[in-house]
């Protein structure tokens, strides 16, 4: 699968192929309406679509008042929020 090829590459230091994969995986997924499952999600900035898998890429806080993960992207800078896992 092309998202465990981006994180094989971001391992070895291959970010920009970690890139080149992620936007292959999507078009290819939004051509087939695939939606990605969860853990996929945070992986990847869904504003400027780099990847976040590594982390030189993003600061992860967690907010325990919002119960929720915010990851910023340092590539543009823009935040996404995540519910954390704990209502399970
Ligand atoms: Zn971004």
């Amino acid at each position: 699968m092309l998202f465990s090829q981006a994180d094989e590459k971001a391992k070895i230091g291959d970010l920009e192929l970690a890139d080149r994969y992620v936007r292959l995986a999507r078009a290819i997924g939004m051509r087939h309406t695939i939606r990605l499952p969860r853990d996929l999600k945070r992986k990847f900035c869904k504003h400027c679509y780099g990847y976040l898998g590594s982390a030189e890429r993003c600061r992860v806080r967690v907010n325990s008042n919002m119960g929720r993960v915010e990851v910023k992207c340092l590539n543009c800078s823009k935040s996404m929020y995540f519910p954390t896992g704990k209502k399970k």
